[in-house]
């Protein structure tokens, strides 16, 4: 047995392989070892033939799926080996075969998979730093794309994008200096690089075209691609050869460009809390959570899909609006496929089921009960009009054969056991009739018989008997024993009876014990013929389900809609933005009462580019940034805004700039990442962009800081370099200087009032720039002790005496006369140093005991830290 295992293993070295041994799957040697110290089990040894025992572990094969689904996460392999015959008729060792292996892009366990998300495993192809091919797939529900892609950064949007499970890809990938680890550590992502032969140009072509059955790449719509080819070929040979199936819920192939969506890239998609929030990593408080309504697994998928990749083609978003607007119009006609929607399973997962063959009857019947809200849910779409919805009429098909199949065949409650009966209707196989009638009929047939036989002998007790060693049997005792006739055959004799059998019986008994074994074998059969006929029909299914899914997003976008008071959007190609009275989605969720206030927001691409937006921490500077950036997502999507109207722009990218806190735990300082982000965005912005960009260079000192700030907005607003798109929240009100130099420019600030020595804040957003930071007011509401406060104040004071804005504002970014402002700026550091002189060490030290700093964030902190040094 050691040495089967041995070879076993010796295939498949990165896996750790479950070797089936009776009622469980041992692991030996290295994979014991690993798996005791990952599944928390415990370590035992087996004498292998070797000197020392070899080290081993193992499951219970009736709770492996836990133990497979924990390792996999990790992001193992797992190589499942199984007993490929009957041991009882085995000769010698029990012949034993790896029928699937595990991968975390390839779980299939529906305990593991979150159904309101796809489980991707993705291709990447490395050609040049310039050209990628990528293929994804989800082995649950048969989804598979293709695209090319032609720059680095574009490829992380993607990948960020799908957020796969697992990554394969080439060798050249890892030699390329492509930042893995950067992925392995935001996404939990599993990578390997796969050998060479998966990505052989030939051996792609040949197993795509074999899979899909056709005889060139162009019915396939993908001739013109190369690498990507060379990604979904590679990506479909390492699927079969881990799933060993003919994963014939792969039905098609679709190719998509990434110029068809807006590209957001990663920290814009983490910053705007897209599909979940930036720290807590959950659904709850992101956008997605305000929009999805949905009733189905399905719909659920599908939204987050729109969630993650906005369009940027007027008519598709219009077409979106207009059945979303239908819907909210026709609230009852809604309510109405929303009710039927509620019990229609996960179609998309049991075609995968279907062809991994592990559906069950129960599956089945489920299957059922979905098909029979389908020609309901058909009907009341046929009553609206807009193209969307009646182009989803169309695919939507009720597969009333399929349901008619099941109907017929499968009992209402069926077992969750295959192989042992209960699954197939009366009715529909004369045999399986026969069989059940002959096992249930048996016993009367039984009694029947033993009356005839006390009949005809005069015996009075005599009796038939079954027992598991002789069957069915008639048993006479001793006082009768003269009265058996001839024809009785004696089987056995106990001590007061004698036991006899004759040809009736066995012909009974064999049609009996015969009928069980034979009933489970054919129903069983059946049940296999059944399932079959449904797959024969997958591509069919799957055009339904994604119909149905659609159907689903839209009813929720509408019922959003009308619940959260939301509008529809014009949609223009002007470059218009013109929110009035707009609100966060999800702020003004968390604000009790409607208390949220609404603003303005307008840009466009000629007098309006940029708006800087000062005013004090707290004032809801980033909130407001955030919702004009996610009304004009929203309206992408195809969804209404919060707003009482609202006129959009189609933009092809956003990007934000915002925080920084997050990143601090990836090495770099947080100005290195500041200002990676700021050259991205600049590399890669267009003028049909919308940025947002908060708080630019204050990772650095003030006069650096300011001046990379200027610099930025110069370049951003001048239709030459750039002309995007901006809203710029920023501290240096010296920036507010920029308007009236630059057309495009604008000053914005959030209003507060002041009340005594305290700050109300306003939250409406204003023409004009802020005077005031409100520094030390903001300081007071969080809770810095009076005596700092006091003494901010005094500070305060003295440095306005200073006047170093007025000289600040002196400042004229050109040629040489900036190294000269730039000296006399640093004269100006030196005068504000020299104030402190009159600050004793003893005044640092109470600063320092005051300090409260758990509440401190690290920039905080770092700010605090140089103001403390500077002081001494
Ligand atoms: P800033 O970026 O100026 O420091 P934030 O945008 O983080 O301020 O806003 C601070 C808090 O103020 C938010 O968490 C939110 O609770 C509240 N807030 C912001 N904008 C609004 C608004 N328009 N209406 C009501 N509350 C708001």
């Amino acid at each position: 047995m050691m040495q089967q295992y041995m070879e076993t293993k010796k295939e498949y070295p990165d896996c750790i392989l479950f070797y089936r041994l009776g009622d469980f799957y041992e692991m030996f040697f290295d994979d014991a070892l690993t798996a005791s110290k990952e599944l928390e089990i415990t370590l035992t040894g087996k004498n292998c033939g070797l000197e020392e025992r070899a080290p081993m572990c193992g499951v219970p094969f009736h709770s492996v799926d836990g133990y497979l689904n924990k390792l996999v996460e990790k992001g193992y392999k797992v190589a499942i080996c199984e007993q490929v015959e009957d041991p009882k008729l085995a000769k010698g060792i029990v012949k034993r075969e790896v029928i699937r292996i595990v991968t975390p892009g390839t779980n299939l366990n529906t305990q593991a998979l979150d159904e309101t998300k796809n489980n991707y495993i993705m291709a990447i192809v490395y050609v040049s730093d310039d050209r990628y091919g990528m293929s994804v797939a989800d082995v649950s529900t048969g989804d598979y794309f293709v695209t090319e892609i032609e720059s680095r950064g574009k490829l992380f949007d993607e990948i960020y994008k799908f957020s796969p499970s697992e990554i394969v890809c080439n060798e050249a990938l890892y030699m390329s200096g492509v930042r893995l680890e950067e992925l392995k550590d935001r996404m939990n992502v599993a990578i390997s690089s796969l050998d060479a032969w998966y990505f052989d140009d030939a051996i792609c072509r040949k197993t795509l075209k074999d899979h899909f059955k056709v005889a060139s790449l162009e019915s396939l719509g993908v001739a013109d691609y190369d690498c990507g080819i060379v990604a979904a070929g590679a990506l479909l040979s390492y699927l079969i050869e881990t799933q060993k199936t003919s994963l014939a819920h792969f039905t098609k192939l679709t190719n998509y460009t990434t110029g068809k969506y807006m590209l957001i890239d990663s920290s814009s998609r983490r910053n705007l809390e897209l599909c979940e929030t930036l720290r807590e990593k959950q659904k709850r408080g992101s956008l997605l959570w305000v929009l999805d309504k949905t009733r189905t697994a399905m719909g659920a998928r599908m939204l987050r899909k729109y969630v993650e990749q906005p369009l940027i083609d007027k008519d598709s978003v219009v077409r979106r609006l207009d059945a979303v607007d239908e819907l909210l119009k026709e609230a009852i006609a809604r309510e109405e496929i929303r009710e039927y929607l509620t019990p229609v399973y996960d179609m998309e997962r049991l075609v995968g089921k279907i062809s991994y063959q592990s559906a069950n009857p129960r599956d089945l019947i489920a299957f059922k009960s979905s098909l029979s809200m389908l020609p309901h849910i058909k009907y009341i779409l046929g009553d609206l009009r807009s193209e969307l919805l009646k182009d989803l009429w169309d695919q939507m098909d009720p597969l009333e054969d399929l349901y008619g199949l099941i109907e017929q065949a499968v009992i209402d409650d069926p077992p969750l056991a295959m192989k042992e009966g209960g699954i197939i209707k009366d009715g529909y196989n004369e045999e399986v009739d026969r069989l059940r009638k002959a096992k249930t009929d048996g016993k009367t047939w039984l009694a029947e018989l033993e009356q005839k036989e006390r009949e005809k002998t005069g015996i009075k007790n005599l009796r038939i008997k079954y027992n598991k060693v002789f069957g069915y049997y008639l048993e006479v005792t001793n006082s009768f024993k003269s009265m058996v006739p001839d024809y009785y055959i004696r089987k056995q004799t106990l001590a007061n009876a004698e036991r006899y059998s004759i040809p009736e019986l066995k012909e009974l008994e064999d049609l009996i014990l015969g009928a069980e074994d034979k009933l489970f074998a054919l129903e069983y059969q059946l049940y296999c013929d059944v399932r079959n006929r449904i797959g024969e029909e997958i591509a069919r299914i799957q055009q339904t389900a994604k119909a149905v899914a659609a159907v689903d997003v839209f009813a929720s976008l509408a019922l959003v809609a009308e619940r959260n008071r939301y509008v529809r959007p014009k949609i223009n190609e002007k470059g218009i933005i013109d929110i009035k009275d707009g609100r966060h989605p999800v702020v003004e969720k968390m604000i009790p009462n409607n208390m949220f206030i609404a603003n303005d927001t307008y840009l466009d691409d000629k007098k309006n580019r940029v708006s800087i937006i000062t005013g004090p921490n707290m004032a809801g500077k980033s909130t407001y940034m955030r919702q004009s950036a996610l009304i004009v997502l929203m309206a992408q999507i195809g969804s209404f805004v919060p707003a009482a109207s609202a006129n959009i722009g189609l933009v092809d990218r956003i990007f934000t700039r915002v925080g920084a806190s997050d990143d601090l735990a990836s090495g770099q300082s947080t100005f290195m990442v500041e200002m990676t982000e700021v050259a991205n965005i600049l590399r890669n912005a267009t003028s049909k962009s919308l940025l947002i960009l908060d708080e630019i260079g204050r990772g650095t000192s003030t006069f650096d800081g300011l001046s990379i700030a200027w610099a930025v907005v110069e370049h951003i607003s001048n239709a030459k370099l750039l002309g995007a798109k901006t809203l710029f929240a920023t501290h240096y009100h010296e920036l507010t200087e920029l308007e009236g130099k630059i057309d495009s420019v604008h000053n914005y600030c959030i209003a507060v009032k002041e009340k005594g020595d305290d700050i109300v804040f306003l939250r409406k957003i204003v023409k004009g720039g802020a005077d005031r930071s409100y520094g030390i007011q903001v300081a007071k509401l969080a809770g810095v002790p009076q005596t700092v406060i006091d003494r901010a104040k005094e500070l305060s004071e003295q440095l306005s005496d200073a006047d170093i804005t007025t000289r600040v504002r002196e400042l004229d970014m050109q040629g040489s006369e900036t190294r000269k402002k730039r000296k006399r700026l640093d004269e100006v550091d030196m005068a504000q140093m020299s104030l402190f002189d009159t600050v004793s060490d003893s005044d640092v030290l109470e600063e320092i005991k005051t300090m409260d700093i758990s509440h401190m964030t690290p920039m905080d902190a770092m700010n605090t830290l140089y103001q403390l040094q500077n002081k001494l």
